[in-house]
């Protein structure tokens, strides 16, 4: 590991490069970067740095890899892993400063913009030309972040999850070099595909500076819809006949009979206290629109769906969207003095109805209030597994329940994590995962970060990366 303990020469160097303003080692500034929001545990940095630009990255990142000083770069700490907490110390690299959308290009649909903007401001300025950017974590995140995590969210089997809308990196190495990745082009078949070997590598093999994110249009014609099903069996079979149906659905959500009744608990919120899926369709024509809604409705209504309502407007559509990415805090509110782990698992849409009954079934078998949310459309379920702080057996117990959907979804061809990442939190199931092709990723992070410094301790198992 990595390890040098990061001493008043050190601070003094990072405030040499940033500006003794923008070098931090108070309590309060450490504390605010030693944790995610997950439950894992908090580990206090020994300083906070908040650097402007690429060549100061670099200049810290040469400094620290010739010291062995662990970086953990850090977005807006939303991660639900672990991913950005400083298990090893060292300097947290908070990338705030980095706030500016340095060009949209509307006639291509792209946008430069620095790693620390935060998605939700960006969009608010992209709608001005009538664009935005499709992933959509429900936490105000950071581009950098995003592209860390590879980041997806309610608008995914349309649009893709992040990996599927960056077009070009810029990134500072562990060992400070600035290189560039990808080009303007949408397609290209140019040697190896540097770009997404970076999205999703959690901040373990560079750090991102500036992105060029691929735009879609602001739809012409939209329309939510909402279907409540007499059994959980049959919504999530529906899942599958509208995947199948050659409609791509802009969104396609399952919420079960007790994540719908917490919402209702919610002033503008009424729906049917059934198994319900939250769609949105978009579509260039009004035509066009309703000869999708008129498909949807008839896969549902073979499912015998209790209820169908579409065609709802763009008040009635952001009321919808704005109480499902508030389902967290929701539940939250509703079970005081409980929390969750909140677990996120995908597998083919075919299998999904199988996920939902494994992990409903782990839950309702251990008495458990029983919580299932999903990313339908991706089949990507999150199950909130309740636990009491503090009751070693009450979280003993829901790790474990945790674990057994683990396997469910590896058996059932899945993965152990949809959009969340590895962080701490999946570490332990990269082996049997990914088999061989582990030691290949352990050989690249080696590779480029030869003592180990950059976000230590993620993805892979606590190793002796470098001579540290
Ligand atoms: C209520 C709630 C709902 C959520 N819903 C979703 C969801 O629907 N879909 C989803 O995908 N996620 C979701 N998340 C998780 C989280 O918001 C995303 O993973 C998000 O992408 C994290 O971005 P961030 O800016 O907060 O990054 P951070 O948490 O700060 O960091 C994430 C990782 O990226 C690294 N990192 C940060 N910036 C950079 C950079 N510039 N260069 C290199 N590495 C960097 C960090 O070291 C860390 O490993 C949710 C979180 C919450 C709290």
């Amino acid at each position: 590991m990595p390890q040098e303990n990061l001493g008043p020469q050190h601070v003094d160097y990072l405030m040499s490069v940033v500006g003794k303003e923008h070098v931090s080692v108070t309590a309060a500034d450490r504390e605010q970067h030693a944790r995610d929001q997950s439950f894992h545990e908090a580990h206090l940095p020994t300083a906070v740095v908040w650097p402007a630009s690429a060549s100061e990255i670099s200049a810290i990142l040469k400094y620290a890899n010739q010291h062995h000083i662990p970086v953990t770069p850090w977005g807006a700490g939303s991660s639900l892993e672990g991913n950005p907490i400083p298990v090893h110390g060292g300097i947290i690299l908070d990338l705030l400063r980095l706030d500016r959308i340095l060009a949209i290009r509307p006639d291509d649909f792209q946008v430069d913009v620095q790693a620390g903007v935060r998605y939700k401001d960006m969009n608010a300025q992209l709608a001005r030309d009538g664009l935005f950017f499709a992933p959509d974590p429900g936490a105000n995140a950071s581009i950098g972040g995003m592209i860390a995590n590879n980041a997806a969210g309610t608008r995914t089997p349309r649009y893709g999850a992040t990996k599927d809308n960056v077009l070009r990196l810029e990134l500072v190495t562990p060992t400070g070099d600035i290189i560039h990745t990808g080009s303007l082009a949408h397609k290209s078949s140019s040697a190896y595909d540097l770009t997404h070997l970076f999205i999703g590598s959690e901040g373990t093999l560079g750090v991102v500076t500036t992105a060029t994110l691929r735009l879609a249009p602001l739809p012409e014609q939209f329309s939510a819809a909402v279907a409540s099903f007499e059994t959980v069996t049959a919504a999530t079979r529906a899942v599958s006949g509208v995947m199948g149906s050659g409609i791509v659905p802009a969104a396609l959500e399952f919420l079960n009979t007790a994540v719908v009744r917490e919402l209702n608990g919610v002033e503008e919120f009424s729906l049917p206290e059934r198994p319900t899926l939250l769609m949105e369709f978009h579509s260039a024509t009004a035509a066009a629109l309703q000869e999708e809604l008129g498909l949807v409705r008839a896969i549902c209504q073979g499912e015998n769906c209790a209820a169908f309502e579409a065609g709802l407007g763009r008040d009635e559509r952001d009321r919808l969207w704005r109480v499902r990415h508030q389902t967290y805090e929701i539940l939250v509110r509703a079970n005081p003095g409980v929390a969750f782990l909140i677990v996120d698992l995908a597998v083919p849409v075919s299998r999904f109805p199988d996920l939902v009954a494994a992990c409903q079934g782990a839950m309702v078998r251990e008495n458990m209030k029983t919580y299932l949310v999903g990313h339908a459309g991706d089949g990507n379920l999150h199950p909130l597994v309740p636990y009491q702080p503090g009751n070693e057996a009450s979280f003993g117990l829901a790790t474990a329940i945790h674990a057994e959907m683990v396997q469910a979804a590896l058996a059932l061809g899945g993965t152990v994590t949809a959009e969340h990442g590895v962080g701490i939190g999946k570490r332990k199931y990269m082996g049997q995962e990914h088999g061989r092709s582990l030691a290949v990723m352990q050989t690249i992070k080696q590779a480029l970060d030869p003592n180990g410094i950059l976000n230590p301790g993620k993805i892979f198992a606590e190793t002796t990366f470098g001579n540290g």
